[in-house]
């Protein structure tokens, strides 16, 4: 068992077929259904499909001008990625500490911002699938002209206010990744949505070397999607919804089971409960009882290759905090009522 993984159906295995067999495999006209609709469902006005989440990331910061000397800050509770993609640019990368959901404090950032120059760019993760505090971010970073990348990886269906994550209302760009274990999956793929059109065709044209009608006019990369990917997606998205609502059911009845013997996450219905993460002085014993547990997350800033870069225990003590008590236990469409009783009953023997 894992914590999270993929539903797949007869359909989708239907759908990837029939581009199997059909003429094109790369980048046709399955990627362009699939940005569409993406596009559609978040509200935003253009969708760039690419190969990665973390390559959405990357082309996010490159299209925001984040260049060598720069500095980007994102959240330390978080997979690397959200961090790298400032250094592929040559950039400095610094953190802000988080609130008591995980995710960036508006608080701290606006107090970091006192004692420190202001970062080009700011990346915030919506951590187990609950969005950031937008509003109240984007009218601390208006102030200093700081960009916003909003990483989505784990918030495809979930919603901020009246819309939903992805209408880029509050920021300048918003990636997904569509690794199996996120809303949906195209095996690997991730995407970014704008409402700005120069970012998205720069986008577009850096996903593909570089290239603007037959001539290369940048130093791009190959971080295209293809067809079969893009008709899995196409497929899986027609179940997003009711995958949301089968995580968000499984969220309420861990709620309900486990909320008097641990700390369990403020039940948001607006999540797109990518994450189901709780937090107990006893996690590591937990984490040996319970098959597929996983720690969301061991802080950038305190892995090896960041320590090398000058990072320390002590810099962002809520989010090192956090790594010690938190535990994700599994959430995903097809676990089982049974599964997830006995998920349980090994919590509370430990507890
Ligand atoms: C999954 C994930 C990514 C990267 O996604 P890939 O598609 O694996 O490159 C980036 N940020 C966060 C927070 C993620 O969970």
């Amino acid at each position: 068992m894992r914590y999270s993984q993929q539903t797949i159906s007869q359909e989708d295995c239907k759908a990837v077929e029939e581009v199997l067999l059909s003429e094109w495999l790369t980048q046709g006209p399955r990627v362009l259904e699939f940005e569409e609709l993406i596009a559609n469902y978040c509200g935003a006005s253009y969708a760039v499909g690419v190969n990665s989440g973390t390559a959405a990331l990357h082309l996010a910061c490159i299209c925001l001008d984040v260049k060598p000397e720069d500095k980007v800050w994102t959240s330390p509770n978080s997979f690397v990625a959200s961090a790298n993609c400032a250094l592929y640019c040559g950039a400095n990368v610094d953190f802000v500490d988080i609130d008591e959901s995980g995710n960036l404090s508006p608080e701290k950032l606006e107090e970091k911002l006192k004692h420190w120059p202001p970062p080009k760019a700011l990346v915030v993760v919506h951590f187990g699938g609950k969005s950031c505090d937008m509003e109240a971010i984007k009218s601390i970073t208006d102030n200093y002209g700081i960009k916003i990348i909003e990483d989505a990886s784990h918030a495809l269906g979930a919603s901020y206010i009246d819309n939903k994550v992805g209408s880029c209302r509050f920021s300048d760009i918003t990636t997904f990744s569509f690794h199996p274990i996120k809303s949906i999956t195209t095996a690997e793929g991730g995407m970014l949505v704008t409402n700005n059109k120069n970012i998205a065709s720069q986008a577009k044209s850096l996903r593909h070397a570089g290239f603007v009608n037959g001539r290369q006019h940048c130093l791009g990369f190959n971080y295209r999607l293809n067809d079969l990917q893009s008709a899995l997606g196409i497929s899986q998205m027609k179940r997003l919804d009711s995958f949301i609502a089968q995580r968000y059911q499984i969220a309420q009845e861990y709620e309900k089971r486990l909320s008097t013997i641990v700390e369990t996450p403020h039940l948001d219905h607006k999540s797109s409960h990518h994450l189901y993460v709780i937090k107990t002085n006893k996690r590591d014993q937990l984490k040996e009882a319970v098959s597929g547990s996983q720690v969301h997350y061991f802080p950038i800033h305190l892995h090896p290759y960041y320590k090398k870069l000058g990072f320390h225990q002590g810099q962002f003590p809520r989010a090192e905090e956090h790594a010690t008590k938190c535990l994700s236990i599994p959430i995903y469409p097809t676990l089982t009522e049974k599964e997830q009783s006995l998920i349980c009953k090994r919590i509370e023997q430990i507890l």
